[in-house]
């Protein structure tokens, strides 16, 4: 999918939004839903997604939503930090199918990392277990402040 287009309810970020597919939930507010990557790049990777929103990309979204969104993304990024004490934090998001993208609802990336430990492939590393993705979201959520 390119930079234009229509945003499909049917995403599954949607579908994560309107509880209708699972996900290991590290943090909710009025206006942003955090919650465990599938296919995690490293230990801890955390999605942070705008809640009321049809913006498939960045270049799409209203600026209120982003700055919400970003307050959100520096919120879970410091629980993510207290939680597993990375030596580093990737924070990145992709916009259009060549850029990388895979999910068409705008979500921005958190990923942890530690010195001397690769990061994973984008999108194409092993699905994670359902129940360590849970105790890390535990984790994790229990560092927000
Ligand atoms: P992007 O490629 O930037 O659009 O990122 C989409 C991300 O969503 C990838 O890192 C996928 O691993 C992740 N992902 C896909 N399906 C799910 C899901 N059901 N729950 C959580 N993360 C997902």
């Amino acid at each position: 999918m390119s930079l234009d287009g229509t945003y499909d309810e049917g995403n599954i970020f949607a579908k994560i939004l309107r509880g209708e597919m699972p996900s290991a939930k590290v943090f909710e507010d009025d206006h942003v839903f955090a919650f465990m990557d599938v296919f995690p790049q490293s230990k801890g990777h955390t999605l942070v997604i705008p809640k009321h929103s049809r913006a498939r990309n960045l270049l799409e979204e209203e600026p209120q939503v982003l700055s919400h969104l970003i307050l959100g993304v520096q919120r879970v990024a410091r629980a993510v930090r207290a939680a597993l004490q990375p030596d580093g934090i990737v924070i990145t998001q992709f916009n259009g199918a060549p850029a990388g993208q895979t999910v068409y609802h705008l979500h921005i990336h958190i990923i942890p990392r530690w010195e001397g430990v690769p990061m994973g492939r984008h999108a194409s590393g092993g699905m994670a277990d359902p129940k360590e993705l849970a105790a890390l979201a535990e984790q994790i959520a229990a560092k927000i402040s």
